[in-house]
């Protein structure tokens, strides 16, 4: 019946919508079978049209810290909407939010809201290049940015575009030194995601990202960190708090808008100012700033200042985390996990010697097998082997003992026989 459904949604879909998504990631393509059509949300768990119920560990892909509708946030937005959803003009509450931003991040002195990280990045790679005067961008690979035209790899894009894009392997330092020495004439700066949340989650090795400031300082880069999934989510200061690494400009989204569009890029005022109106690298957006999102980002970062949930948020991911390791050495299972603050992503092995560090890796089968058996006992994880898990506030150690114990199931049953 609940199959019947899902398939009869996901067709009418397709007859409209290309793919009948639109975002690629959400048609299950990397795991196969019928995307959940979600009804409605609330805390840590999503309800699907079918009338089931999920515990989400997708989160709106890292968005929802605080999880689904929380009551607060839905307050915040239905005094905001009474008062209008968009003024196209200055509101008091965007100097709250840029101010709370500033404060939690001190490498940001300025910043510039957005509507999506896709676009807080471009603003910040214009600006990077307008301050160094020169063209070429370091970026790594396995890395997203968002879908802009110079920083993908896809049918569409002009050549051009392209020619002054240099990837590099991620947490591979002596590939970046070659790579500066040979371009520094015409390289503008790097962007990297301080801990990679779009190759599964890979953290940088000790001294990676120490050293990629180093390299900026000595020939004058722009270090971009995009924090667009980082952000506000492995401290409150983010991962240049986590790691002690100051960014030239950071990208922020996801977290900021408390579940609506947004984004935002910031960072040293010589850098910022040289946008419009001040300076002469333009930048804009109609709803920029807008009231609705800003009131609720507004909300949950002093939800999150005030509440500090970070270290209960990684002892839980932690807890989650070891106890999936347990099963998997159980069972026999070659499974690494990679989990930090409280996101997580776990790769099925299917070679004898893998770097973790650098490369994508993933057994496609068994994630697929893995993630079917998930579904069927009512976990969403994120649709992809390549993409990071999340925990919330609202996520409670029972929810989390559930896992673990349908993990173990799931593990015996689909994964370990075969
Ligand atoms: N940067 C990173 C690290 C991301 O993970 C994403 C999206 O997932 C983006 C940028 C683009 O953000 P948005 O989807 O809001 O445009």
């Amino acid at each position: 019946m609940a199959i019947n459904l899902s398939k009869q949604l996901f067709q009418e879909a397709k007859r409209y919508l290309v793919g009948g998504v639109n975002s690629p990631v959400r048609s299950f393509k990397a795991v196969g079978g019928l995307p959940v059509f979600v009804n409605h949300a609330q805390g840590s768990k999503l309800y699907s049209e079918c009338g089931r119920e999920f515990i989400d560990y997708c989160l709106s892909w890292g968005a929802l810290i605080l999880g689904h509708a929380h009551p607060e946030i839905v307050k915040k937005l239905q005094d905001a909407v009474r008062r209008g959803t968009s003024f196209g003009t200055v509101t008091k509450l965007e100097t709250e939010l840029a101010k709370i931003i500033v404060e939690a991040i001190p490498s940001i002195e300025k910043v510039r809201l957005t509507n999506s990280g896709t676009e807080a990045v471009m603003g910040a790679i214009r600006l990077a290049r307008a301050y160094t005067k020169k063209n070429k961008i370091i970026k790594f690979s396995g890395s997203y940015h968002g879908s802009i035209d110079y920083l993908l790899d896809c049918d569409g894009i002009l050549k051009d575009f392209k020619k002054d894009t240099i990837i590099c392997p991620y947490n591979n330092i002596e590939r970046v030194q070659e790579l500066v020495e040979k371009h520094k004439g015409d390289l503008a700066g790097i962007i990297i995601e301080p801990v990679a949340g779009n190759m599964g989650v890979v953290l940088p090795k000790p001294g990676f990202l120490e050293e990629l400031r180093k390299l900026s300082d000595k020939h004058s880069l722009v270090l971009i960190f995009d924090e667009v999934i980082t952000g506000f989510r492995l401290t409150y200061g983010s991962s240049q708090e986590y790691f002690k690494v100051k960014a030239d400009l950071t990208c922020l989204g996801k977290i900021i808008g408390g579940g609506l569009p947004c984004g935002a890029f910031g960072g040293r005022k010589e850098i910022m100012e040289l946008l419009v109106p001040q300076g002469s690298v333009y930048q804009a957006g109609t709803f920029s700033g807008n009231p609705l999102t800003v009131s609720a980002g507004l909300q949950t970062l002093k939800i999150l200042f005030e509440g500090n949930p970070y270290k209960k948020l990684e002892e839980l991911t932690k807890y989650l985390c070891e106890n999936i390791r347990q099963i998997a050495e159980k069972f026999e299972i070659k499974l690494k996990i990679n989990f930090i603050g409280s996101m997580f992503s776990l790769f099925f092995a299917n070679r004898e010697i893998i770097d973790y560090n650098t490369a994508k890796t993933q057994d496609a089968d068994l994630f697929k097998r893995f993630y079917h058996g998930l579904l069927k006992e009512g976990i969403y994880f994120s649709p992809s082997g390549f993409e990071a898990n999340f925990l919330s506030t609202a996520h409670t150690i029972e929810d989390i003992d559930k896992t673990i114990e349908i993990i173990n199931k799931i593990f015996k049953t689909y994964i370990a026989k075969n």
